[in-house]
């Protein structure tokens, strides 16, 4: 099963990925995790790659599928994967579809205003990447990671003059996306506003998409066998 995760920036993309790929096993892309490596690397791809991402502009397509289809050519992709961050505009979409045939689209619905909080309290280690929250998820010792004792710091593109443009491009770019799916009858709504104490009322919306698609596709394989 392929399945793609939308959602604004800070609609908890990265949150239900872990739950998905822990829950069914399936492994966690993340097109801005991929990228961040690339820049991290300081390769070719990730100096250019940089420019945009630091003023929160989507990096061009190319570039990112470049990084993308290396990624879903490794083995543990065989029997599907969970897409994080891609497609993020039209164009990303009809180019996946060149090579893969996509499952079922969660679309994270959250609020602005919610948004814009959790984004801008949003804090992550340097070291093993998990993430906190000034005030709904603060770490026991200010600015240290209580997994493993990293430094935790404010992503460039987490800064508020970043999150209102990275905002802007979700609305103009990666919103008709919705439509485009659920064109398809692909596009699945889950209401993803609830803070992270009551992460199981966004966990088991989840849940019931995901079983019924894998009942579907059970069925299907079935039928063709
Ligand atoms: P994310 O971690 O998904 O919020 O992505 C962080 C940044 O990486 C974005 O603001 C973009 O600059 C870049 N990025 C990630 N995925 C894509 C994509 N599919 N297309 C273009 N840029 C992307």
């Amino acid at each position: 099963m392929n399945i793609i995760l939308i959602g604004a920036p800070g609609a908890g993309k990265g949150t239900y990925a872990k739950f998905i790929k822990e829950k069914y096993g399936f492994p966690h892309i993340s097109t801005g995790d991929l990228l961040r490596e690339e820049v991290a690397k300081e390769s070719e791809l990730g100096v250019e790659a940089r420019k945009y991402m630091s003023e929160g502009k989507l990096v061009p397509d190319d570039l990112v599928i470049r990084v993308l289809k290396s990624r879903i050519g490794l083995p543990d992709c065989k029997n599907g994967f969970l897409l994080d961050g891609f497609p993020r505009n039209v164009l990303q979409a009809r180019e996946l579809e060149k090579f893969l045939d996509v499952s079922v689209v969660l679309s994270l619905v959250v609020p602005k205003e919610v948004i814009l909080d959790r984004l801008s309290g949003r804090r992550t280690c340097r070291n093993c990447k998990a993430i906190f929250h000034v005030r709904n998820i603060p770490p026991k010792k200010e600015g240290v990671c209580d997994k493993c004792g990293g430094e935790l710091y404010q992503r460039d593109d987490e800064k508020p003059e970043v999150i209102e443009n990275r905002l802007k491009i979700y609305e103009e770019q990666t919103k008709p996306l919705l439509d485009y799916y659920s064109k398809k009858g692909l596009l699945y709504e889950i209401d993803a506003k609830y803070p992270i104490s009551e992460v199981d009322k966004i966990l088991s919306q989840i849940d019931a998409v995901l079983e019924e698609k894998s009942r579907e596709e059970k069925a299907k394989k079935l039928i063709w066998r």
